[in-house]
């Protein structure tokens, strides 16, 4: 077990984390990224990407995640295969986590970019028919339903779009809805209500997931919530569309969240509550939820990381003299 020291100490690895990497190894922070348990974050399991800027042709997800990282490696960032499973954020500046593999880091300024993971339902079957038929992410496996009927489940914005964007791939797609109305906003309501190729079912919640002879999904097993009545509804592809959690356990108790579990930071910076903590991407953000937005925090995270250690090595001089 080994004890890492850094001035700038980084917990995820999407575009926040490389980003924040990136600027802070310019700075001479020499940046420790610990990666976690899913390297690169969620662009790692999307495929096309064409609204990244700085690319004309469309580009693959991790093949981003990939060049970022090299990016800041190259720069001088040192990545870490490991998990943190402890923080201690008690007594301020420097900060204390330790790995999964019982290594110790420890930073000046800590940046929080752990982001966010798609919500599951926990309904029978959602999780061993993962890949064969029950999906998080339209954009990433909308493709392999080309021709065939789809449902989304789900009634914000984010199941709204997922079931208008897999119009481009099946003429037949069923948002499945637990009430009689959305929560998604109007303008994204009315594409839905009105799209000749998208149906919807009310007042419905799936109870399980359902494999056919070959192993994969062939139906639905619904609940009506106003009648109580149980339904199948065939279909070849489901995708789960009700929100995201930030991954933010670790925190908790020790930094100010939302309801939602959400970092809170002084709005319009990322700056969290403990001085020299700054959180960044889509654990403090869930309204843009965006790579490009995610890269940009992480920017602001590793200026404003700069400034703090600024201050504490004039606080630290003119205590010596
Ligand atoms: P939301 O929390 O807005 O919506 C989740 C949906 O899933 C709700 O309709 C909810 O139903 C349903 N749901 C939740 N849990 C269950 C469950 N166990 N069983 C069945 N249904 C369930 O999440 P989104 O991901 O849609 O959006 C998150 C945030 O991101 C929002 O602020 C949204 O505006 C924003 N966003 C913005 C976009 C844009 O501006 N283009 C795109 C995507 C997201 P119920 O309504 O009954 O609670």
């Amino acid at each position: 077990m080994a004890t890492h020291r850094t001035k700038m100490l980084i917990i995820g690895s999407g575009p926040a984390g490389y980003s924040a990497a990136i600027y802070g190894a310019r700075a001479m922070m020499e940046p420790i990224v610990v990666q976690g348990l899913q390297p690169g974050g969620q662009l790692t399991i999307t495929t096309d990407v064409e609204n990244y800027p700085g690319f004309r042709d469309v580009i693959q997800g991790p093949w981003l995640m990939e060049e970022m990282k090299a990016q800041a490696e190259h720069v001088g960032t040192r990545m870490m295969w490991d998990t943190i499973v402890e923080v201690d954020l008690a007594n301020g500046s420097p900060f204390r986590a330790i790995g999964d593999s019982g290594d110790e880091y420890i930073g000046d300024v800590l940046v929080i970019a752990t982001g966010a993971q798609a919500k599951w339902l926990g309904a029978p079957g959602e999780m061993e028919l993962g890949g064969k038929g029950v999906s998080a992410c339209a954009t990433c496996d909308g493709f392999f339903y080309r021709g065939k009927k789809v449902a989304v489940i789900g009634g914000g914005n984010t199941a709204v779009e997922e079931a208008l964007y897999l119009t481009n791939h099946s003429d037949d797609v069923t948002l499945i809805h637990r009430r009689d109305e959305l929560r998604a906003e109007k303008i994204l309501q009315d594409r839905l209500l009105n799209h000749p190729k998208i149906s919807v079912l009310w007042n419905k919640t799936v109870e399980s997931f359902e494999a056919g002879e070959n192993g994969a999904l062939s139906h639905l097993r619904l609940r009506d919530t106003v009648t109580g009545e149980d339904s199948n509804f065939s279909c070849d592809g489901a995708f789960v569309a009700i929100g995201h959690a930030p991954a933010t356990e670790l925190f908790k108790g020790k930094l100010p969240m939302d309801d939602s579990g959400y970092l809170v930071v002084e709005p319009g910076t990322p700056k969290t509550s403990i001085p020299g903590v700054f959180a960044a991407g889509d654990v403090m953000d869930h309204t843009y939820r965006q790579a490009v937005t995610a890269a940009g925090t992480g920017c602001m995270a590793a200026l404003d990381a700069e400034r703090y250690l600024a201050t504490l090595e004039v606080a630290e001089r003119e205590a010596a003299e």
